[in-house]
């Protein structure tokens, strides 16, 4: 098993967002992004630049309250990147799901249809909390741990399995 860890730290809230959008960057459908770590540690600012990143509109606002934040995004398909889809489709959507888990366990998220959209090709999914519903997340998953040390200064531990 091959383990990849990378740790950033950060002094501002706009350099997290700016580490976020590096990662929207780098996915491409399928991931799960697991963000751990204390209240005020950086997990929604991270997820705003992520969001940026992937250029949905913002507001972002916290999905505290709806469990599950859907955004849904048209981006156009570029020839050399898909050769072989339809020629009809001009577009593909991508689906992105920002979780906040602190509220909720393993089946409820279950219930709110996880196991549909987490995972699948076309489909982002960033779960804040992650340690509540741990036991239905996959081990391919992306964990990022977020830390304060200071009052701007925060750690970022990315680590994937693979
Ligand atoms: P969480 O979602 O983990 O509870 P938030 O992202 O909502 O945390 O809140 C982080 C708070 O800390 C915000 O008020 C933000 O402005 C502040 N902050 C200060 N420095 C940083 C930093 N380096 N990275 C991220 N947030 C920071
Ligand atoms: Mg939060």
């Amino acid at each position: 098993m091959f383990y990849f860890m990378n740790e950033f730290i950060t002094t501002s809230s706009a350099q997290t967002k700016k580490i976020g959008a590096m990662l929207a960057e780098e996915l491409c459908g399928g991931e799960i992004i697991c963000l751990s770590g204390d209240l005020g540690a950086g997990k929604t600012t991270f997820t705003q630049g992520l969001l940026k990143g992937l250029k949905i509109k913002g507001p972002y606002t916290s999905p505290t309250f709806s469990i599950i934040k859907h955004y849904r995004k048209e981006f156009p398909i570029s020839k050399s990147q898909f050769p072989k889809k339809s020629k009809n489709s001009k577009s593909q959507t991508r689906n992105i799901y920002h979780i906040d888990a602190y509220r909720i366990n393993s089946k409820d998220l279950l219930e709110l249809g996880f196991k549909d959209f987490a995972g699948k090709p076309n489909s982002i999914t960033i779960i804040e909390w992650p340690e509540k519903v741990k036991k239905i997340i996959p081990t391919t998953a992306l964990w990022i741990h977020f830390e304060c040390l200071s009052d701007k200064e925060r750690k970022i531990v990315l680590s994937i399995k693979k």
